[in-house]
């Protein structure tokens, strides 16, 4: 299954496409970017005369690179990385984004290659490019889309001030923000990026935004670019814009639902009108898979130290490892297939803005694939708020809660042998590194503290 948004992905491509692109459009300076360990957007950039090199050979970084947590570029040993050695990020042509909000600058989204040539084994996008590979093998392509929810915050002399102090979707909240929000529907759109959806959240200036889902990994590269270009419009503005999980101990958390089916010859798989819930076996069999490995995929989909000020009941957040049609408290919500058998999907609900999209969507369709080679089932759909049931009925309906800290999701990703296989040893070893290092400098620190170390790098 290719979306037209997919054919335009591919049909940009080829080295000359880029030139031309890029000098249509005056650019001067084009970023060669990925996503790393952390979920930090990096980038070098290539003046357009030096541009062909870059192309060919790609932008050398030390392999240190995949060894840094949020906190700053110091290298963790237990990553099996360290300063010496090199590995050359070379863009994908398809991928070539020119940024609006910067005048002048273009985007690209790169794959790490070694002196050899070969993909480097710590790559996030090389990671879900396998599960891609390995969704083929089995006769799936996935769609996916990222939905982020996002703060927009105004610095005053008193620190971080919302720019709205409204409810959920409050038209109120449309007005003081519409300026900011016209400019960013216009650029992601530019960008290529179909916005479908804008809403105020429960949060004081809290937005939520959804875009047109793609193909696996263009869905990955879109949610880099749409994070790119939130900042960078909001940054126009005089703004803030942060995708962190728990900005604010008294205020909602932000999600990154992640929205995923299953296709097969342009035929969503994961539709059955027959069925109750409109889902066919394969898609319960998924259903399942995700839910078995849950504990495990919480350290690529929630991996933060703020991701669990957010995972709370009652939140909206989906703390419960269950599944439900529309049921926003459920870890997966079933989304009513309202425009027809393609639009029927699922909905991660724990994903949040701290994830490698590259990872958690590997890990979330690794789950997948093992669900449906298991034949796994799901048990019944909860149809109620599972934090409303008593301890001892959620016992007995297998009802669990997910991990309660990083460290516990992080030992969970140690004993899932699926969801490793799908990262690959070194790739599994210095995530993990990066991940614990972030818990051990911040396992003492106040949840206050800890949300100001989110604020600003997501
Ligand atoms: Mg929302």
């Amino acid at each position: 299954m290719s979306t037209p948004s997919d054919r335009a992905h591919a049909s940009r491509g080829g080295l000359n496409a880029v030139y031309d692109r890029a000098r249509a459009a005056e650019v001067r300076l084009v970023r060669v970017a990925y996503c790393d360990n952390a979920n930090l957007i990096r980038a070098k950039a290539a003046p357009l005369d030096a541009l062909e090199g870059v192309l060919r050979y790609g932008v050398g970084f030390t392999v240190a690179q995949q060894a840094l947590p949020l906190m700053g570029d110091t290298v963790l040993p237990a990553s099996g990385l360290s300063p010496v050695g090199e590995v050359w990020l070379v863009p994908d042509a398809g991928t070539f984004t020119v940024l609006p909000y910067s005048q002048g600058a273009a985007m690209m989204l790169g794959d790490f290659r070694t002196a050899a040539g070969d993909p480097w084994a710590h790559d996030p996008r090389g990671c879900l490019r396998r599960a891609v590979e390995a969704a083929a093998a089995d006769g799936f392509q996935v769609q996916a889309a990222f939905e982020p929810e996002f703060y927009l915050l105004r610095s005053g002399p008193a620190g971080e001030e919302p720019v709205d102090r409204t409810n959920f979707a409050m038209t109120i909240a449309h007005d003081a923000a519409h300026d900011v929000l016209r400019d960013l529907v216009d650029t992601l759109n530019v960008m290529g990026l179909e916005v479908a959806l804008v809403h105020p959240e429960s949060g004081p200036g809290q937005f939520e935004l959804s875009i047109r889902h793609a193909g696996a990994l263009a869905a990955a590269d879109r949610h880099v670019l749409l994070r790119e270009g939130v900042r960078g419009v909001a940054m126009r503005h005089g703004l803030i814009a942060s995708f962190a999980p728990k900005p604010f101990a008294d205020a909602a958390g932000s999600g990154c639902h992640l929205h995923l089916s299953a296709w097969r010859d342009d035929k969503n798989l994961f539709y059955d009108e027959r069925d109750g819930l409109h889902l066919s076996p394969v898609a319960y069999a998924w259903i399942a898979g995700v839910l078995a490995h849950l504990p495990a995929l919480c350290a690529l989909a929630a991996p933060s130290v703020n991701s669990y000020d957010r995972l709370r009941p009652h939140t909206w957040a989906g703390a419960f490892v269950c599944y439900g049609l529309e049921n926003r408290e459920a870890e997966i919500r079933v989304i009513t297939p309202r425009r027809g058998p393609a639009s029927s999907n699922i909905e991660v609900k724990t994903c949040d803005g701290s994830a490698n999209p590259y990872l958690a969507l590997a890990g979330v369709i690794a789950a997948g694939l093992d669900g449906v080679r298991r034949g796994l089932a799901p048990g019944d759909p909860v149809e109620t708020d599972p934090a409303s049931l008593s301890d001892e009925e959620r016992r007995r309906r297998g009802i669990a809660a997910l991990p309660a800290t990083l460290a516990e999701a992080a030992d969970a990703l140690e004993r899932d042998t699926v969801i490793q296989e799908i990262l690959g040893a070194p790739l599994t070893r210095s995530y993990l590194a990066v991940r614990r290092g972030e818990w051990d400098a911040m396992r003492e620190m106040g949840p206050a503290a800890v949300a100001r170390r989110h604020l600003f790098v997501y």
